[in-house]
């Protein structure tokens, strides 16, 4: 299909009919003089009642609990830059398409005028009545940081910036399988990170966690090295700087790397850089839509390499999908007050281990695909997986339980793992 046909097909898409993606559907019977007499008044007065003597039993009379909102200013959308929120609200409103459709979660898209930090936060903070959780989506760095921070601080719902954690949950479990297909251990890999903003240093905080060495791993932003001598970065950059001599462009930091990350700017990669790498390299080229190196060029330059980028069109997409559905899922399922460390490494190591196991037919059905296995062109589920709400949703409302962030137990996994499935 050529390019106009496309442009043209998605905004039928969204035009066609009631404009937009999504709907409010009621959830109980309204169809006699009795039902709305519960619904409204003066039926709903006795909920009330009851939520102003127990305010935890909100969860029980509202929606509150399955609700999760996605909240925007409307300054990194997509790729497509600070466009403002209502340009943002198409890409909100398909946020709040796929919760639904993958984890049955309700969303509420909230695209907010709100700049500054202060002003952000309070707004949010102020909606902590409404809604489950918060998906912060597509605030710009480094304001995306500081506004997460507060709002984590400052709310007993869980919040997770997805741009930041969900990239770095997915990307984290293709790092994990790309290393154990390749024989590298995570903490003896030397890697690359090209990109310095809100992406790039939550991934590079989870590979941290995940066993990569501070000193293996140098960072570069578009004026070039991270390092501590440079007057023009903040805290949370340097945290990533280095001294290494040997690394002052890209084309020298990827001489023998053994991963390179990029979260950057498509086509700034060339296939001599990957040929000047070690031995097996892993590649995640994460620029969207254009990636860091096109996937082409890229598998021919090195026929040992693992090659993952953000598109569905190539193997092993990076897509944030595997995860947020699941881990809010998991996270409104034991009333979490928080989505701390622990849950999301939970997130990564679930994702993981599917990629591991054997592949239900039914995905192979989905991709028009009869041999899907974990390997170079497989390191990550797919997102049409059935499996992912079971195994992700409950790893995560397990760590959250362990990690005392629960507010509501999970005894019976078996009983748990059915109704997700269902
Ligand atoms: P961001 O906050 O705007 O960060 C972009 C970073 O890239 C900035 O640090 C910028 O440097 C740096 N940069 C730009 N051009 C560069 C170049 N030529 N060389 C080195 N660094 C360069 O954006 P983000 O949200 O982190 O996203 C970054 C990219 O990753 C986007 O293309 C986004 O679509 C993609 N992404 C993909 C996935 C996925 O595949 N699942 C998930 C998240 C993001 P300065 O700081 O100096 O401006
Ligand atoms: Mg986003």
């Amino acid at each position: 299909m050529n390019k106009p046909t496309r442009n043209q097909d998605a905004l039928n898409y969204h035009s066609k009919g009631r404009p937009g993606k999504i709907q409010v559907i009621p959830t109980k019977p309204t169809n006699s003089q009795r039902d709305l007499s519960m619904a409204y008044s003066p039926g709903v007065a006795e909920p009330c009642l009851r939520i102003a003597d127990n305010v935890d039993d909100v969860y029980k009379y509202t929606a509150k609990g399955n609700l999760v909102g996605v909240i925007t200013n409307g300054t990194a959308v997509l790729g497509l830059g600070n466009i403002g929120p209502e340009a943002s609200k198409p890409v909100m409103e398909g946020k709040g398409l796929l919760f639904k459709i993958y984890a049955d979660i309700d969303v509420f898209d909230l695209e907010v005028n709100a700049k500054t930090v202060d002003e952000f936060v309070s707004i949010v903070k102020a909606l902590e009545p409404t809604f489950g959780g918060i998906n912060l989506e597509d605030i710009s760095a480094p304001t995306c940081f500081e506004i997460e921070r507060r709002l984590k601080a400052e709310m007993k719902i869980p919040v997770m910036h997805d741009d930041q954690h969900g990239t770095a949950i997915i990307s984290g479990a293709a790092l994990i399988n790309a290393c154990e297909i390749q024989g590298k251990k995570l903490d003896k890999i030397k890697m690359v990170v090209n990109g310095a903003g809100a992406a790039a240093v939550s991934c590079s905080k989870m590979y941290l966690a995940l066993g990569v060495k501070k000193e293996n791993l140098v960072m570069f932003d578009v004026n070039g090295l991270i390092t501590p001598v440079r007057t023009d970065l903040d805290d949370i950059r340097l945290e990533f700087a280095t001294t290494r001599k040997d690394a002052k462009t890209l084309a020298e930091a990827m001489k023998d790397a053994d991963v390179f990350v990029g979260l950057s700017a498509g086509n700034v990669v060339t296939p001599d850089m990957l040929k000047s790498m070690a031995k097996n390299p892993v590649v995640f080229a994460m620029a969207n839509p254009t990636p860091e190196i096109a996937y082409d060029l890229a598998v021919n330059a090195r026929k040992d390499i693992i090659m993952a980028t953000g598109r569905s069109d190539f193997p092993n997409q990076v897509n944030n999908v595997l995860g947020f559905p699941y881990i809010f899922r998991g996270a409104l399922d034991v009333r979490a007050t928080a989505i701390n460390e622990e849950m999301k490494i939970a997130a990564v190591k679930a994702i993981a281990d599917m990629a591991k196991k054997p592949i239900p037919e039914a995905v192979n059905l989905a991709y028009n695909t009869t041999n899907l296995k974990f390997g170079r062109d497989y390191i990550i589920p797919k997102p049409m997986d059935p499996r992912l709400i079971t195994e992700v949703s409950s790893a995560v409302a397990r760590a959250a339980m362990e990690s005392g962030v629960a507010r509501k137990a999970i005894t019976d996994w078996d009983a748990y793992t059915e109704e997700l499935r269902s």
